[in-house]
């Protein structure tokens, strides 16, 4: 087993090293930004497969990282809940091709007017504070590091394995023209009772609880940059928040804010899980998850470790 550096320390590359960690592999994590301040600390994050692709390989990641993800959830310290929860549909629409992975899918018996149908699942809710911390901690117990370095470009020690998890710093990284940032804008709001998540893909409207905040969302703007909160996107995701959670918006529409997140997601036509080989010199890339990067962390990681294994 040889020597691994791991690019990127959000929900990715920490999933990644732990899965290395625990194939033998010596791991050394570089990141320029550390975990809590990643895309990944700004996620809401449900496990429920979105702005990914490609299709079928983002069900088996999926599957995949919802198995580990349900396991977790039986341990309070990972952060991980798993929790009922509403899609909201505005038109009778198929099962989606996921459904299968999830035992408690199905359709909802009641939904508010104006919705004609929708699915009622329970899934992982994952709160990443609470969650990045905990792989960080478990990164550290099996032996690995964490050193906060922006890179100009990908290492490529002789015989030591890179695996890039930089997300949309593979745009320079790997110099992928295909990256775009897709920005998303959430409100966290105090817990004011709300029990199950909510979503409306329609209006990109989601009510995501945690223990003791309520997370609102959201914006999903394709290539653009800005990571300041907008406070006219923030008042109009609380209104659509508060129109599609029925005798419950008028809580939400009080409930204090405790925080305006921004987050770039790493936007690519499909996530690149590859090997690259120059001469001695090996790269197993690990990007572009878009709006799913939590719900198919797993997955991917038990890929990347096969990959490297493989040496
Ligand atoms: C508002 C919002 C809501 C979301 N909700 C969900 C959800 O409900 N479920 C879900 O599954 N996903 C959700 N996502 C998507 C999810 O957050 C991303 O897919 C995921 O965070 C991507 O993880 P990552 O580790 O690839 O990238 P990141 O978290 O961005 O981490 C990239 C790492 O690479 C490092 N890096 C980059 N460039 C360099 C460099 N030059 N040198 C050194 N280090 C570098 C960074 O510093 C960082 O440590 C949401 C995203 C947003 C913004």
């Amino acid at each position: 087993m040889g020597r691994v550096i791991v690019v990127g320390a959000g929900v990715i590359g920490l999933s990644c090293a732990i899965r290395l960690l625990q194939a033998g592999h010596r791991v050394d994590v570089i990141a320029r930004e550390l975990p809590q301040e990643t895309t990944s600390a700004v996620a809401a994050a449900l496990w429920y497969p979105y702005l990914a692709y490609p299709r079928e390989q983002v069900d088996a990641w999926g599957a995949a990282s919802l198995a580990v993800f349900e396991e977790l959830a039986a341990d309070p310290a990972t952060g991980v809940v798993s929790r009922w929860g509403v899609e909201l549909l505005r038109e009778r629409s198929p099962r989606p091709e996921w459904a299968g992975a999830v035992p408690t899918f199905r359709e909802a018996e009641r939904v508010p007017d104006g919705y004609a149908g929708g699915w009622s699942l329970r899934v992982p809710v994952i709160e990443m504070p609470v969650y990045l911390d905990w792989l960080t901690r478990r990164l550290h117990e099996l032996g690995g590091t964490l050193t906060r370095m922006a890179l100009p470009h990908l290492p490529r020690p002789e015989g030591v394995t890179v695996v890039n998890c930089s997300g949309l710093g593979a745009l320079g990284l790997a110099r992928d023209p295909s990256m775009t940032p897709i920005r998303g804008q959430v409100v966290v709001v105090e817990q004011v009772g709300l029990e199950q998540w909510w979503v409306d893909d329609s209006e990109l409207a989601y009510a995501i609880p945690r223990s003791e905040t309520i997370v609102l969302g959201g914006t999903a703007q394709d290539s653009v940059w800005g990571t300041m909160p907008d406070p006219a996107v923030a008042r109009a995701i609380v209104a659509r928040c508060a129109r599609m959670v029925p005798e419950f918006g008028w809580r939400l529409e009080r409930a204090r804010v405790v925080a305006h997140r921004v987050g770039l997601r790493p936007g690519r036509p499909s996530v690149r899980l590859e090997e690259e080989i120059s001469g001695e010199r090996r790269v197993v890339h690990c990007y572009g998850h878009g709006g799913s990067g939590v719900t198919l962390s797993w997955g991917c990681a038990a890929e990347v470790a096969r990959l490297v294994g493989r040496a």
